[in-house]
Formats: structure tokens, sequence, C-alpha cells
């Protein structure tokens, strides 16, 4: 992720729309209701190459694909080399068990333990422990495609629990996860995380879906202020060159 980019989410400020008026350096989604995660990086925009990958991954269960996404992950990890505690909990948001036994694996966790094992080399102080079975998904939540960010946010709310609270209880948590797009998987994750007493929860994904469209009008909007699914559909990309990730109804499931 390059440019102009929220202190907290990492989102682009380049569009106005999403910037607002003040020079906070954080997005208005920020601003307006602060996340329960300190910090959320992501490698790159969810577009081409990218795209493909982790459709590669994830739905033709490429494996092999895990290792040099892998790589990419820990190279947005690495963002947080200064200000992240140097022990942390890797956490990667699960799937509900239906989900998990027909795709037969967890994207998230195969990215965080590629990430892990590159971390080693490249960062041998940090202590990163994969915990992959802290958070369960209590409910087989209905896709996120296709739903505005409100239905979003209602879809994952109370969606996750801690497993054993001992466990996380004053420790520092990398959460983990393939895509984050209107982030409120990551909120819903790390709202369960903080109130099973997690000190912290920071965020890392391969990839960050763009949040500026363009409505049929020519409009450039806000996907948080989307709350009419039918004029879904109609959005384009708004900044194309560095910032696009196209919606559409099959490929945003995990957030
Ligand atoms: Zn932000």
């Amino acid at each position: 992720m390059s440019g102009n980019l929220c202190a907290c989410c990492s989102d682009t400020l380049d569009a106005p729309v999403l910037a607002g008026p003040t020079s906070s350096g954080l997005c208005r989604v920020c601003r307006d209701e602060p996340p329960p995660f300190v910090r959320a990086v992501a490698y790159g925009p969810y577009q081409d190459h990218m795209k493909a990958a982790i459709h590669a991954l994830k739905y033709d269960r490429l494996h092999a694909m895990a290792r040099g996404l892998g790589r990419m992950l820990a190279q947005a990890i690495a963002q947080l080399a200064n200000e992240a505690p140097a022990e942390m909990l890797v956490v990667p948001v699960p799937l509900h068990r239906t989900k998990h036994a027909e795709r037969g694996f967890n994207q998230a966790r195969s990215l965080a333990a590629a990430a892990l094992a590159e971390l080693r080399e490249t960062h041998p102080e940090w202590r990163l422990t994969l915990a992959p079975r802290t958070l369960m998904r209590l409910r087989a939540t209905e896709s996120q495609a296709g739903l505005t960010p409100h239905k979003r946010r209602l879809n994952v709310r109370g969606a996750f629990e801690v497993i054993d609270s001992s466990l996380v209880k004053q420790k520092h948590v990398l959460l983990i996860d393939d895509i984050f797009t209107s982030g409120a998987t990551a909120r819903a994750a790390a709202l369960a995380l903080m109130r099973a007493g997690a000190a912290s929860v920071c965020v890392a994904t391969l990839a960050r879906a763009s949040r500026v469209y363009s409505n049929r009008r020519g409009e450039t909007v806000r996907f948080d202020d989307v709350e009419d699914v039918a004029v879904m559909p109609g959005l384009v990309p708004a900044i194309a060159s560095t910032h696009a990730g196209i919606y559409s109804s099959h490929e945003q499931s995990s957030f």
C-alpha cells in the first residue's frame, strides 16, 4: 500500500470522500467510530494479480500459493515492527466449521503460518506464536458479499467467541485474514478478543479492498455510506490505478 494512508486502518486518504475535512491522519471511518484494534496493515490493494492469487488459494485450493503470499503478508506485518509489542499471539480469523469442512482448510491460517516462517528469518527477535484455536466462529454467517456495510456489521456482530479467555488475557494479539474490505469482520473479531482481556489487537491482511467507488451518476461515494444494496452493482472503483477493488458478488466472502 502506498500514498497517504490512514494512521489506524491504512486505508487511502487520497480520496477526499475518505479523508473528510480534518488533518488528524485518520480516515472518516476511524474518526467516527474508532475500531477496537490499534492498527490494521495490508500488503497491497485487492486487484489484478493479487486478486487472482487469493482466488487460486481459496477457491482452487492451490496451496502452493500460500508460501509466496505468506511472504507478502510477512512484509505487511513487518510494517508494525517499530510499534507492535515484541511478543504477540498470532490469531487467524476462523471460518465457521461448516465452511471449513467445505473448503477443507482456512486460508487465513495457511497465510499466517507461511508469514511466520518468513518472519522467523527476517525478524528473529520477534516472538510470534501461532494460536489458531483462539477464536471460534459461532454462526455460519451469511457471505459478506452483496451486503451493504451496515448489513455486514450486523451480519458479523457477535459472530466470534474466544474459546479460552485465559489464553488471551493480557496478551497482545495479531489478527490475520486474507482481505480487509469494510473492516466489519476485523472489528467483530478484535472486539471479542478485547472483551476476553487481550492487551491489544493489531490486524494484518494480505489485501485491502477499496472503499471508494463511483456510482451510476458518476459521483464518488464511500463504500461505508452505501446503504442500499440495489445500487451496489452500479458501483465501479473510483481510483483505478492505485486502489481499485472491484466489487463482485462472489469475491469478498470473508469480509
Ligand atoms: Zn482508518
